[in-house]
């Protein structure tokens, strides 16, 4: 009988071989994220499909074609999240956080779910840690939320990453950007995809970020938003640079980043690699003044941006960043006989309670094979009881570089004395 199915297209497993690359870029995040002050927030894989409609916006591409959508048992539209601030906007508000003071500042780590063409870079479930600031409007704000993802990505030692922003205004002036597109666009109609016809009624910015190479084509030449931009929204983008340069972030202003999702305002910005091809953002995100009014609550000027992890391991892979391998076995203890095999399993509990690496045989094989299994595993020391070793209560710890063997008590001193010698192997070969 062959295996009965396969994974999911544009979906992916993370092996036991490559996890420490996820963990390795994960914890640098956590890491990153508490210097900067902000905590873990997780909220559920699915919300009512409502939040996702109003938060991201209807006019979207996400909220149009790539929701994966169903209806529960009990008649409930559900949606799995195809991004992270609309349930974490929701869990602000539902759980009153603006009266614990403000600036709320949280982060996540998640899975995302978006049914769009599996292709490099580009999955059904992928991963993002996302950053979320609430309660703040002021471009210092902007400045310190892109000035953390700029240290992640300086302690991933990621290379050639480019910051572009923009400023996309806010309700005040972008009325009369949408009409100056919606003037512009109008002349190329019979030259649109029929997705741009359709929103070029209902929100016009929209075509400026069409992939469509002919539609990228008239947009080239589209109207600058940096035209329109009302005085509070030119003045907030001036001072982002001002605080940008101060931290000694470089940027490129691109006025053709709008981003995909409908709740930014102001502030937009990407990092961009050129290492992966055409899916070459690594991270995305900007200022959502109006979106938890938008879902009911007060208005709460917020920020934030989401990075995808695949898309960041691509680049890291791509430009031959090494990542560093987990700690190895430290002691793989081989039992010959019945009476060994317990005092084996004795013993690396021993050591394992001091907080080393231990393993021991558990699939019943001869010592042969024992030891190319702990070969295999890369142990650094390695270690026989049979009856001899028994009777002696003795046996040799050997350091599998150099050969070197050390004899040891198998009494309660054991994972003690074991944990010394290892010590000082590491100390010797950290100093030649
Ligand atoms: P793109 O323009 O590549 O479609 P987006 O604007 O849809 O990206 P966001 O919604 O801002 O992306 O998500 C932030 C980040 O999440 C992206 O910069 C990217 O790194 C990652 N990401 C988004 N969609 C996917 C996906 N389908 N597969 C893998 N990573 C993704
Ligand atoms: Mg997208």
């Amino acid at each position: 009988m062959g295996v009965i199915t396969k994974k999911i297209k544009g979906t992916e497993d993370v092996l036991p071989k490559q996890s420490y690359r996820w963990q390795f870029i994960e914890n640098i995040m956590r890491e990153e994220a508490a210097n900067f002050g902000f905590k873990e927030m997780r909220t559920p894989v699915f919300e009512h499909t409502e939040l996702f409609a109003r938060g991201v916006g209807a006019t979207t591409d996400v909220v149009q074609k790539e929701m994966y959508t169903f209806d529960t048992k009990g008649g409930e539209s559900v949606t799995l999240r195809p991004e992270g601030t609309a349930g974490a906007a929701r869990a602000v508000l539902e759980h009153a956080l603006t009266n614990e003071g403000l600036p709320i500042k949280a982060y996540y780590l998640t899975s995302c779910y978006r049914y769009e063409k599996p292709q490099a870079g580009r999955l059904r479930e992928f991963h993002q840690f996302g950053i979320e600031e609430y309660g703040t409007s002021s471009p210092l704000a902007d400045a310190e939320v892109i000035s953390l993802a700029d240290s992640i990505f300086k302690r991933l030692q990621i290379k050639n990453l480019h910051l572009e922003i923009n400023s996309i205004g806010c309700p005040e002036c972008r009325p009369k950007y949408n009409r100056a597109l919606k003037e512009y666009f109008s002349q190329f109609k019979d030259k649109l995809c029929g997705n741009c016809l359709n929103r070029l009624e209902k929100n016009p910015m929209r075509l400026i970020d069409c992939k469509v190479p002919s539609c990228s084509e008239i947009a080239k030449n589209a109207p600058s938003i940096l035209d329109y931009l009302c005085e509070e929204c030119d003045s907030h983008f001036e001072q982002v640079k001002t605080y940008l340069t101060t931290a000694g972030i470089d940027y490129k202003v691109n006025p053709t980043i709008v981003r995909g999702l409908d709740y930014y305002t102001k502030t937009v910005f990407e990092f961009v690699s050129d290492a992966i091809g055409s899916q070459g953002t690594v991270c995305g995100g900007g200022r959502y003044d109006g979106l938890v009014e938008e879902l009911g609550g007060q208005h709460l000027p917020s920020l934030g941006y989401a990075m995808g992890l695949e898309r960041l391991l691509m680049v890291m892979e791509n430009q031959g960043i090494e990542i560093p391998r987990p700690e190895p076995c430290a002691l793989y203890i081989a039992g010959l006989g019945d009476n060994a095999q317990v005092k084996a399993f004795e013993l690396i509990g021993a050591v394992r309670s001091c907080g080393l690496s231990a393993e021991t045989d558990v699939v019943g094989r001869g010592l042969r094979a024992q030891m190319k299994y702990a070969d295999k595993i890369g142990a650094r020391f390695s270690m026989v009881i049979g009856d001899n070793e028994l009777d002696e209560n003795k046996a040799k710890v050997k350091n599998m570089t150099t050969g070197e063997q050390t004899e040891i008590e198998l009494d309660s001193s054991f994972a003690e004395k074991f944990s010394d010698i290892q010590l000082a192997a590491k100390f010797s070969e950290g100093v030649e």
